[in-house]
């Protein structure tokens, strides 16, 4: 398996001055900057053509990083089988597919939908980032025409999906230029396909049914030729056989497979279109991008299937090292006044926008303070202390609120009822316990505050 990399590795490389030209206090910063990809080796002036050749060997994903599209998408890049290792850096990428036999309204109706879709959810837009573009038909021109038809209507990374290579040549000509991902090399096309590839400077896609050694005989191949920017599809099934085959994949690249160390595409509209439906395709997209798919092609839009798919991805790409939170401080809903509730939350992210959201439907203006507890939940942060009636006061006294509000009144969340009394004594404000569930904030404003 390969060695996690360390500061130490990087700095032996590094210059050692110090002269801070990176941004970076020190080179020893820098080499653990470079580790979280937050920084890169272009950033420092000193750095000696073998010792960078060396800086790149070492800081080389385990999985390729591929860039695709007008509006670049990066996929794979990837450094650890687990994310609680590390982290995951580029989120799978999600392609929505049209064909060459679509109607004209359908086609319109599929591109705008992926050109406009955007989901707020705990403070992240989550959207999707391709079109695959299916020569169904089968025919050359009427691909051409739809390719470039789908190219005028969106900035959206695109995939060309065919088996014939006259096609994919004929498309190419006319958005070669805005880097699609060719689909696909196979064991028959992938000289042709290659040679495509280079061409036009484009990364490729290899398909091989179910067969890893011919995966990799293809892959070889095009390497061979000079290309590196490429993607493997195992091919897709709703069962076991398919997230086996991407489990090898991964653990391939982990154990330093320099031919299969490539981002993965997993195709769950195939389990769509061939007779089954948008439950089991949303259940093959949720199992593939848990075991490892970089990017996937969906055939359904509709929004009961895409949300979940879009909410497992957010939560597969949260960094673990990190929690997820907001800002702490006062915030305010509506037009609260002197008289106006005053309710208290943590600063943990997906707390923060459950219970804002919840305050909004209800439709009640109020002040919100937002305690730092680390970016940890109401319960878990009690458990610890971080949501303590000492940390209370102090925010009490930080952000103001008394001098906001007339009354010495607040609510606290229902999970954090066990430090009521400390804090009533501590900070001699009048505390309620509020509902347990935020969805109950609009009832409890309306009874137990106002009693
Ligand atoms: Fe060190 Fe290079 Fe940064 Fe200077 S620019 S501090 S030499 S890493």
């Amino acid at each position: 398996m390969r060695k996690k990399v360390g500061s130490l590795d990087i700095y032996k490389y590094l210059p050692k001055i110090n002269c801070k030209k990176c941004g970076e206090k020190t080179c020893m910063a820098f080499g653990s900057q470079l580790i979280e990809r937050k920084v890169e080796l272009k950033d420092c002036p000193h750095l000696k053509r073998e010792s960078l050749k060396s800086l790149e060997e070492i800081l080389a994903p385990a999985v390729r990083e591929v860039v695709f599209g007008e509006l670049p998408v990066s996929i794979g890049g990837e450094e650890v089988l687990y994310r609680h290792e590390l982290t995951y850096f580029n989120q799978t990428a999600i392609a929505i597919d049209i064909h060459d036999e679509m109607g004209k309204e359908e086609l319109s109706k599929r591109i705008k939908f992926v050109n406009n879709f955007s989901h707020e959810r705990i403070g992240e837009t989550l959207t999707l980032q391709a079109i695959a573009i299916r020569n169904r038909s089968g025919d050359a021109a009427k691909f051409e025409k739809c390719v470039e038809e789908t190219a005028k209507r969106t900035k959206k990374a695109l995939i060309l999906c065919s088996w014939n290579f006259e096609a994919l040549n004929k498309a190419l000509e006319i958005i070669g230029h805005k880097k699609p991902l060719i689909y696909a090399a196979t064991k028959d096309t992938w000289k042709e396909v290659g040679g495509l590839a280079v061409k036009y400077n484009c990364p490729v896609a290899v398909f091989a049914d179910n067969d890893i050694s011919e995966l990799k005989s293809v892959v070889n191949a095009l390497q061979r030729m000079g290309i590196d920017d490429i993607v493997v599809d195992p091919g897709s099934r709703l069962g076991p056989c398919t997230l086996q085959l991407f489990v090898m994949l991964r653990r391939s690249a982990m154990d330093e497979d320099k031919v299969l160390n490539r981002p993965i595409l997993g195709v769950p509209a195939a389990v769509y279109l061939q007779g089954g439906n948008g439950l089991k395709e949303a259940m093959a997209a949720s199992l593939m991008m848990a075991k490892y798919a970089d990017l996937i092609i969906l055939h359904n839009i509709e929004i009961w299937a895409l949300l979940p798919i879009l909410t497992l991805r957010q939560n597969l790409y949260t960094d673990p090292r990190r929690p997820v939170r907001v800002e702490a401080g006062i915030k305010e809903f509506g037009s609260p006044d002197e008289n106006s509730p005053v309710l208290l939350t943590t600063n943990f992210a997906l707390t923060y926008y459950t219970v804002a959201s919840d305050i909004e439907s209800a439709k009640v203006d109020c002040y919100l303070i937002v305690l730092d507890t680390d970016g940890i939940g109401v319960e878990a942060a009690v458990a610890g202390r971080q949501l303590s009636a000492s940390r209370v006061k102090k925010a009490i006294d930080e952000t103001g609120i008394g001098k906001k509000v007339r009354h010495k009144k607040m609510a606290i969340p229902g999970l954090a009822a066990r430090i009521s009394g400390e804090l009533e004594q501590l900070c001699g404000w009048k505390i309620l316990i509020g509902p347990n569930d935020s969805s109950d904030i609009g009832k409890f404003i309306e009874g137990r505050w106002k009693a």
